[in-house]
């Protein structure tokens, strides 16, 4: 009986590999289409705000992909960009990203919507590519626009292995005039080197400091640390995943001037974005 209990489970453990390599192709199946330069399949650009600190006024957005899909409902980055990284197809699903907030932008400003800038995060893998620079550079000036008016985002942990190429092609981006963001920082393996030798404008401080910040007098004490380290290399700071009235107080009071997190807002419909920047700009005159 043992020998047969071990041989059903042993099909059981089979069958369950081959569904979830299953669901895995469909999902990759669906992404590669969904990523078509005219496809509606249900990718969808979600922003969020970026507000001043105290006052909460938008200073920016960043550009959250959100995926729709027919039947399975709203599914989180997090779940389907893993999968795309395992591959090339999250090179072509940032590019879309890319694509379609230029032409957000292009659109926004032709309905007379200047939008503020924008961030958009870009894959460690997109660094691997020879013709990234020159990708965002032509996308950019397809739609008329000014690269200013766009921020690269870049995990950390994409810089792991920090090639003499990829710090290339993060300045070109730099000097062709995006400006350029370290994503999560904390979480890496080398947070300092990174600082020394990456061509920074903005820190992103992980939602994991400052989730501890209000609980340990440790993390503050560091976070506090770093705050100075970051002036005096002339960073802009943002801290992500500020969810109380008091990481925000104890933020500011560190000298953190720019906040995102369900404090303020959660990641929401482009148009309803625009919405609420406009109503902003209107009620504050
Ligand atoms: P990220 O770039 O660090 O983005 C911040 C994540 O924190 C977002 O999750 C956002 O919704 C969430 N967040 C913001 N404020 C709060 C808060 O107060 N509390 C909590 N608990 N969470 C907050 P999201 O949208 O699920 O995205 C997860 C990750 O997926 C992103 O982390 C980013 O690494 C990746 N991602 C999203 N869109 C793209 C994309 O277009 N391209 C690439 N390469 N990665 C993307
Ligand atoms: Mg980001
Ligand atoms: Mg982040
Ligand atoms: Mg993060």
């Amino acid at each position: 009986a043992a020998k047969q209990s071990g041989r059903d489970s042993y099909r059981f453990y089979d069958e369950a590999i081959s569904s979830a390599m299953w669901h895995r192709l469909m999902l990759e199946q669906q992404l590669m289409l969904a990523t078509q330069p005219d496809a509606d399949l249900g990718l969808k650009l979600y922003l969020q705000p970026k507000v001043s600190l105290p006052d909460g006024q938008i200073a920016g957005a960043e550009v959250l992909l959100r995926w729709e899909h027919p039947e399975k409902g709203l599914i989180s980055p997090a779940e389907f960009i893993p999968l795309a990284e395992e591959s090339r197809l999250i090179v072509a699903l940032d590019r879309w990203v890319f694509a379609r907030s230029c032409r957000l932008l292009q659109e926004s400003t032709a309905a007379g919507y200047q939008l503020p800038r924008i961030s958009i995060n870009l894959s460690a893998k997109q660094l691997q590519e020879p013709d990234l620079v020159e990708w965002c550079a032509n996308t950019v000036k397809r739609f008329g626009l000014d690269p200013g008016c766009i921020e690269l985002e870049i995990t950390e942990t994409a810089f792991i292995n920090l090639a003499d190429t990829v710090l290339e092609r993060l300045q070109a981006l730099r000097n062709t005039g995006f400006s350029l963001a370290l994503d999560d920082f904390g979480t890496g393996y080398s947070s300092l080197t990174y600082l020394r030798r990456l061509p920074l404008d903005v820190v992103k401080i992980d939602r994991d400091f400052v989730a501890d910040l209000c609980q340990d007098e440790r993390a503050a004490t560091l976070l506090q640390g770093v705050m100075q380290l970051l002036d005096k290399l002339d960073f802009s700071v943002v801290a992500e995943g500020i969810e109380t009235t008091e990481q925000s107080a104890l933020l500011h009071s560190i000298g953190c001037n720019v906040g995102q997190g369900f404090l303020f807002h959660r990641p929401m419909p482009a148009d309803e974005f625009i919405a609420l920047y406009y109503h902003e700009a209107s009620s504050s005159c």
